[in-house]
């Protein structure tokens, strides 16, 4: 299909079903270029890898002309003057931009509930939160709004909403997609991913951004994805299925199921294991958030990007401030952040060990149902959301989120991680999957 006549198609759902109809709210701004934009991609004699697909953006990475507002009052008028590196790359493959997605508020909460432009609703059960922080990304994905959307996954904002809103989710290797033009919510975790509505689809747009970049000194370059090997079965595979105490027995039953399904199939091996120090993840992950964010807030101080933080943001933000600042503090240094980075490597450690007799792990994406939207539940509850998620980026390995099946009609994803720059094997294994 031309990129016009697909990009007509996905208005016209937006604008029976965005804001008003069943009001999924997963769009903070459309890109009122994009029509012009559609006929020049389909005008080209030559068009790139993405040419006809039609791609979402998560409001915290700069498109130019649009608005990167981080669903936050504090840049709710800031317009991008330049485009992330990996939002030049999409250009030059023809991919079309159709808007802005609605996210936690600087990325920061579970469910989408922080925006200060109202939650996402799950297209897949409406009543119940999309997921967060990536909410309108996956949400524009699942409800047919668009072809692919990126997002940026800190410690599980790309695979929790693709599990909750029943869509493929990818975070890849850490420091192999560039950052430059990201809001950053905490360097030492942040990374670009993308979402589709399957896994081939998912890893084009990852192919398409992957590499180093001047720009973001940590980038790496990584093995050029083949798509075409991405249809290839692996074979003698072991999976590692996680030991880890889920809540919702359901859940852990239906990914059981889902691996029996494959080992059998494809002939594979299976092996229980438990990491020891997981269970550290999220005493770890939030210390480092917290100092991290609060450096990166600095510069919200009103005098050059939109309003100052403190007099505008809700309070999940605030409470990571005045946390971020607390900790950093010279005599609170040795208890929380030092303890917390050397945790970090404890938890590094055991990862490295366990992919040495395994070729994945495999776990439910989230141990839990997604809540309604709107009811209060306990941050330890709330944490709950991304226990499986946030170990990934502590370590920094892939990790994706694929539609496993529903329970309760609601559906649930399995996460599947492999070693540092193994994005290709996991896609491969994850097609698989998708196979069944
Ligand atoms: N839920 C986690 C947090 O609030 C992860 C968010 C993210 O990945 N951006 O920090």
């Amino acid at each position: 299909m031309k990129t016009l006549q697909k990009l007509k198609k996905y208005l016209v759902e937006i604008k029976k079903n965005d804001k008003s109809g069943k009001k999924i709210n997963a769009f903070l701004q459309l890109n009122p270029d994009a029509v012009e934009q559609a006929k020049k991609i389909d005008s080209k004699k030559k068009k790139g890898k993405l040419a006809g697909k039609i791609i979402a953006v998560k409001s915290n990475i700069n498109v130019k002309g649009l608005n990167a507002s981080c669903a936050s009052k504090t840049l709710e008028n800031y317009k991008s003057p330049y485009d992330a590196t990996i939002i030049k790359k999409i250009k030059e493959e023809d991919g079309l931009i159709i808007g802005m997605t609605n996210m936690d508020e600087f990325a920061c909460g579970w469910s989408g509930e922080t925006s200060a432009f109202g939650p996402t609703k799950n297209p897949q059960a409406l009543d119940l939160v999309a997921g967060g922080s990536s909410s309108g990304s996956a949400a524009s994905v699942s409800a047919e709004f668009c072809d692919m959307a990126l997002g940026s996954d800190t410690g599980g904002s790309i695979r929790v909403p693709a599990s909750h809103c029943g869509v493929v989710g990818i975070k890849p290797t850490y420091s192999s997609v560039s950052r430059y033009g990201l809001i950053d919510m905490c360097m030492s975790f942040d990374q670009i991913g993308s979402f589709a509505k399957n896994v081939f689809d998912a890893g084009l747009l990852l192919s398409v951004i992957q590499g180093k970049d001047n720009n973001d000194s940590i980038s790496q370059e990584s093995k050029k994805l083949n798509l075409k090997e991405i249809e290839k079965t692996p074979k003698n595979i072991t999976v590692g299925l996680l030991d880890f105490p889920i809540s919702d027995k359901k859940i852990q039953e239906l990914i059981e199921k889902r691996v029996d399904e494959a080992v059998r199939k494809y002939n594979w091996k299976i092996k229980k294991i438990k990491i020891p120090y997981i269970d550290l993840a999220i005493a770890t992950y939030f210390p480092i958030v917290y100092v991290e964010f609060f450096s990166a807030t600095r510069r919200f101080d009103g005098r050059k990007y939109g309003k100052r933080i403190e007099d505008v943001a809700g309070p999940e933000v605030l409470r990571r401030i005045l946390g971020g600042s607390e900790i950093s503090r010279a005599e609170h240094h040795g208890r929380y952040y030092h303890l917390a980075l050397k945790a970090k490597k404890l938890i590094e450690e055991e990862f490295a060990k366990a992919f040495k007799g395994i070729d994945c792990i495999i776990s439910p994406v989230v141990p839990r149902l997604p809540h309604k939207i709107g009811i209060k539940i306990s941050s330890e509850e709330m944490f709950q959301y991304d226990a499986l998620t946030c170990p990934m980026n502590i370590v920094g390995n892939c990790a994706i989120s694929i539609p496993a099946g529903k329970v309760e009609n609601i559906p649930v994803g399995m996460q599947i991680v492999c070693d540092k720059f193994e994005d290709g094997k996991m896609l491969r294994i994850a097609r698989s999957f998708e196979k069944l």
